[in-house]
């Protein structure tokens, strides 16, 4: 895999695009700098290098055309002060001014263009836009794996522009290195941990584990939809009736490769999808008609973390029950701290796809495991074995 550490840096203009996405307050500061945080390496080692970095990003969904709402201004002042060093802005991607910001730079000097989504050409793949912005560098480096899903200008098609002269940062590098540890498996038993609301949104994913992993817990109110294939009663609970077959060939389908499906045996089910319902705790094949399950039982839990301490690799995605509200983040909550304990003792536990990610922050454990992936959708297109645009851009390109 070409890196950073491949390219000849010193003197030269390198475009880096990065995923600067960040949640903003109403006041218009960062809410949360993760994605902040995890592209300082890549910049501090470009910068140290003697390159002149120049950062795209998109923020947030503009209509194609300015809007001061989606200003990356904030995220530069807030990536001056988690660098220490001073990082220049430029209130437009491409054109004269953005030009004349970059033949200012020298050496080791870093600058943020603006907004890469303020332009129509960015999200069509526009090649007369990827063009423009190819006039700011010598080299490409994509570090966003969040948007690496997206044919779009900035994370893709200006590739073409820099044959040779194109390379991973190391945020990438990072999450290709460990979704690859997952879906080779080489320690074993591998175990995946499939939950969220939907059966039809991770069908893919299900298929795609099966020649990888040895154990599938499947949770989360996606697993009602196995549970009613069967010819359970699931009550309220929420349930795919147009997905019924699909439970079934996933069943059959795990018979057939070898590898154990874990459903819950239990529920915490409620008679209302509120923090305050009442609760009761039932089989999942018998969950009385006005009620509906919304987090995983006891019995379950118990049987889930058995599997989880067994296993040396694991892929956790989607959490297994409505871990925002307090009352049903017990399953998501137990399970996420036997996956941190189990991680201490030698477990390779990679979180992926944004609602475990946020369970585990959350439940404030995210230190705890081996590795958090930062893309959500980009992720799940991955694990899905979709080849991103611009991984393979940089992989055709390098
Ligand atoms: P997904 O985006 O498909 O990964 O689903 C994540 C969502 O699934 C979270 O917002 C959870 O609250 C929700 N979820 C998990 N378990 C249940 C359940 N038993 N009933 C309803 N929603 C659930």
């Amino acid at each position: 895999m070409k890196t950073i550490e491949n390219l000849s840096l010193s003197g030269q203009r390198a475009l880096v695009r990065v995923d600067f996405n960040v949640p903003l307050t109403e006041e218009g500061q960062v809410a949360n700098d993760k994605r902040i945080l995890a592209t300082l390496p890549t910049i501090t080692y470009l910068a140290d290098h003697g390159a002149k970095v120049i950062l795209l990003s998109h923020l947030g969904r503009p209509k194609a055309a300015p809007d001061a709402k989606y200003s990356l201004r904030p995220v530069a002042e807030a990536l001056a002060v988690r660098l220490g060093r001073p990082v220049g802005f430029c209130e437009e991607a491409v054109g004269p001014k953005a030009e004349a910001a970059v033949s200012a730079l020298e050496s080791g000097d870093i600058l943020l263009l603006e907004n890469v989504r303020f332009y129509p050409g960015e999200e069509r793949g526009d090649a007369d836009f990827a063009a423009q912005l190819a006039k700011h560098g010598d080299c490409y480096v994509n570090d966003a794996f969040g948007t690496a899903h997206r044919a779009h200008s900035s994370t893709t098609i200006v590739a073409q522009h820099f044959p040779g002269k194109c390379a991973f940062g190391y945020v990438m590098a990072a999450e290709i290195e460990n979704v690859n540890r997952v879906l080779q498996s080489s320690e074993r038993p591998a175990l995946a941990i499939v939950g969220g609301s939907k059966v039809s949104s991770k069908i893919d994913i299900l298929q795609r584990l099966m020649d990888r992993v040895d154990h599938i817990i499947i949770g989360g109110g996606m697993s009602f939809t196995f549970i009613k294939a069967q010819g359970g009663e699931v009550g309220q609970s929420i349930c795919e009736l147009d997905h019924l077959q699909t439970a079934r060939e996933i069943m059959s389908l795990a018979e057939q490769k070898g590898v154990t499906l874990h459903l819950p045996s239990d529920v915490l089910a409620a008679d209302d999808f509120s923090p305050t319902a009442n609760t009761q705790i039932c089989s999942i094949f018998d969950i009385p008609a006005a009620w509906q399950g919304l987090d995983a039982g006891p019995e379950s839990i118990k049987a889930f973390i058995e599997v989880v301490q067994k296993a040396k690799t694991l892929l956790w995605n989607g959490p297994l029950g409505v871990f925002e509200m307090e009352a049903f983040a017990g399953g998501t909550r137990e399970v996420g701290e036997a996956i941190a304990e189990a991680t201490e003792r030698g477990l390779f536990s990679l979180v992926g796809g944004g609602d475990s990610v946020s369970a585990v922050e959350q439940f404030g454990l995210s230190d705890r495991m081996s590795y958090i992936s930062t893309g959500g959708g980009a992720m799940l297109e991955y694990l899905e074995g979709k080849t991103l645009p611009g991984i393979q851009a940089i992989l055709d390109f390098a």
